[in-house]
């Protein structure tokens, strides 16, 4: 993460860029999110954070994760809210990102087009192992793409699909330990008898 960091430092003097953090739920990307816009205000760099109007989990005003660290953040209920280009915010960061419309690429687009440093936060695969919303389009776009995995509750290893624990077809499910856990590929694929545990 380190070399990251620093490649996008001395990008930011010359020009805007799309950094992408996805992967399954539970695997740190909230918290990877709030690490590097936590730098970013340590180098004085003015942070804007915008989380989708949808994810009402906890507050409607903090950046929220697993681990309950939080700092505050703004919820709008569509990309184009986010933020017009040539404000004076030099580091946007967005979380759930997967719950924003179809807009979100173009706008991250133009952000970074106008200089800005943009980090999206998001899940990149439903509970059924397919892209979620705007984050393939996204990852295509970016600079940089980092992927996080959790650990596969069933036999330890990284996991990267996030398995629905509950009947519920829908693809938007909001909850957490109750609803979902994280499973590696053979672990997901299991047959429907062996998931109890
Ligand atoms: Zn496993």
């Amino acid at each position: 993460m380190q070399a990251y960091d620093d490649i996008f430092k001395r990008r930011s003097e010359s020009g805007g860029s799309i950094e992408v953090i996805c992967g399954s739920m539970f695997s740190g990307k909230t918290e990877e999110l709030m690490r590097r816009l936590k730098r970013a205000r340590i180098a004085r760099l003015s942070v804007g954070i915008f989380s989708p109007k949808a994810d009402t989990r906890y507050s409607d005003s903090e950046l929220v994760s697993h681990n309950a660290n939080s700092i505050p953040a703004m919820p709008v209920s569509k990309a184009s809210a986010i933020l017009a280009p040539g404000s004076q915010v030099q580091v946007v960061g967005i979380d759930e990102a997967q719950f924003f419309d179809d807009e979100l690429p173009d706008i991250c687009n133009a952000l970074a087009n106008s200089g800005v440093r943009v980090i999206v936060a998001g899940l990149d695969m439903d509970f059924k192992g397919q892209p979620f919303g705007p984050m393939p389009a996204l990852m295509a776009m970016a600079e940089s793409v980092t992927k996080l995995h959790a650990v596969c509750v069933i036999c330890g290893n990284p996991a990267l699909y996030s398995y629905r624990l509950i009947n519920n077809d829908g693809q938007i499910l909001l909850g957490e330990k109750e609803s979902y856990e994280p499973r590696c590929r053979i672990c997901y694929h299991l047959p429907q008898q062996e998931h109890q545990h």
